[in-house]
């Protein structure tokens, strides 16, 4: 069975190696002190679309994200790794998103692409953190979803079956496809980058960067049509700009604030059923839970 596949992919700052000088004073992020790396559990999302298509030979795998122009970097990764096609949603009109607003423009990009058998992405993006984008996109293209998922078990013309994470164990779902699944870290870590795919593909390139290129490899492009990352905007993917950017998003973020902990903030507790007592007690007291 010869599938269309498609993963949802974004570069985020490596929030793992946040150092001192990680925020500015604002309280915005200073990305040029956080390297922008492939979104982790993408990586994992991206793997279990290469294992479907290693079991089923002629299936295309397509890769999208929507971001800057740098975002096409993971993209040249993607193809390194075995990915067919790659796709850089990149507009103005999409600054200032939210989840919302990004699942929309993921939603409609998804549409553009045309027929597909199953989406993958990641739970969640390690900056943003919120993990509703997957669910977001299943809901506005009207597909099902199942989402936390390690590893897809099976899929045949009409239903995939996937083991998802739950508290305490392992679900086992069977979903009718089209679908949409999100990835979790605990599945098979992506494969690394083929060597001779990367000869191949260090060439790849948006149409942007090849005019800031010089044209230097029209040539081999115009040889090679995979190396061509499409660029789309707001128009190629006939969007409604009010549901994009800022003005589709109604989450709005009043105000940003530095937390550093002090020492003298912090407060020991052991194991002992008194001390958990006082711990649910004070957390009930200050709103952090219930
Ligand atoms: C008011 C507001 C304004 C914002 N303005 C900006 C801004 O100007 N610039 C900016 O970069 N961010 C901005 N953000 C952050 C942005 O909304 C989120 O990064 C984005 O919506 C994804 O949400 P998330 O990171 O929680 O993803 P999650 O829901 O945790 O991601 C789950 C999965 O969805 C997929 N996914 C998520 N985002 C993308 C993407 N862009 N492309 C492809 N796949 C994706 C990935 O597979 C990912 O693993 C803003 C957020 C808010 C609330």
């Amino acid at each position: 069975m010869e599938l269309n596949i498609i993963v949802l992919v974004k570069q985020v700052p490596d929030t793992r190696n946040v150092g001192g000088q990680a925020m500015n004073a604002d309280g915005t992020i200073n990305r040029a002190a956080l390297p922008a790396v492939f979104n982790p559990e993408d990586l994992n999302a991206l793997e279990q679309a290469l294992l479907l298509k290693d079991k089923n030979p002629g299936s295309r795998v397509v890769v999208l994200t929507m971001g800057p122009g740098r975002a096409a970097d993971i993209l040249r990764e993607a193809l390194y790794r075995g990915a067919d096609e790659a796709i850089l949603l990149t507009d103005r009109a999409f600054a200032g998103a939210d989840t919302l607003a990004t699942s929309y423009a993921l939603s409609m990009a998804v549409r553009r692409i045309g027929c597909f058998d199953i989406v993958l992405c990641g739970r969640q993006a390690i900056d943003g953190d919120t993990a509703q984008v997957g669910p977001q996109v299943a809901q506005m293209l009207g597909v099902p979803q199942v989402t936390c998922v390690r590893n897809i078990v099976s899929l045949d013309n009409s239903f995939a079956v996937a083991e998802r994470s739950i508290e305490n164990g392992v679900e086992v779902v069977k979903a009718p496809l089209p679908l949409l699944v999100t990835v979790e870290g605990t599945a098979a870590s992506c494969r690394p980058r083929n060597a001779y795919r990367m000869l191949r593909f260090h060439r790849a390139a948006t149409p942007t960067e090849l005019s800031a290129d010089g044209f230097r490899y029209t040539e081999q492009l115009q040889a090679d049509e995979a190396l061509c990352i499409k660029e789309w905007n707001l128009q190629d993917i006939a969007g409604d700009a009010s549901r994009c950017g800022l003005s589709g998003s109604p989450t709005k973020v009043r105000n940003v604030e530095n937390i550093v902990f002090k020492v003298k903030e912090s407060k020991r507790y052991t194991a002992a059923d008194g001390d958990l007592k006082a711990l649910v007690a004070e957390l009930l007291d200050n709103h952090t839970i219930g």
